[in-house]
């Protein structure tokens, strides 16, 4: 992450109110889906960090704005965001292997405060990560 994104994710108001990704989803502006369906969308990043880089979002934020709201009602959307990842990584052609990421509040550098998880792949990932 450069320092000017550092910066934005530090800036960023942990908030519930609708973000870039609402308007995504609502194709308000431009984006390059990769997979949707009724309950999930995924889109490649628009600044990507490795040759594969998608998000996958919930189209219900329903309170989700990052990891941390998560309540007993969302374990269905989460473990299904977790399986769309898997198929997503299939369809990519990530058969080495693929890293998922959910980066969370400012300390984790998020930066829309709509959860996503980061599917990234097509080179070889380091740990521990940055
Ligand atoms: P995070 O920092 O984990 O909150 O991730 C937010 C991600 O959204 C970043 O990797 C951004 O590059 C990505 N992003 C922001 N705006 C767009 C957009 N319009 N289309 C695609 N990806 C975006």
């Amino acid at each position: 992450m450069a320092a000017s994104e550092k910066e934005a994710a530090l800036a960023a108001v942990p908030t519930d109110s609708p973000t870039i990704f609402d308007k995504i989803i609502k194709k308000e502006i431009p984006s390059t889906v990769v997979y949707e369906d009724d309950k999930v969308l995924a889109f490649r990043d628009i600044n990507p960090q490795a040759p594969t880089h998608i998000l996958i979002i919930p189209k219900v934020k329903d309170g989700l704005t990052g990891l941390a709201k998560a309540e007993e009602r969302h374990i269905e959307i989460l473990g299904y965001l977790l399986y769309i990842a898997k198929v997503v990584a299939k369809q990519e052609g990530l058969g080495d292997g693929f890293r998922i990421v959910i980066n969370d509040g400012p300390n984790g550098c998020q930066s829309v405060y709509h959860l996503h998880l980061h599917l990234l792949g097509g080179r070889q990932m380091n740990w521990p990560p940055g």
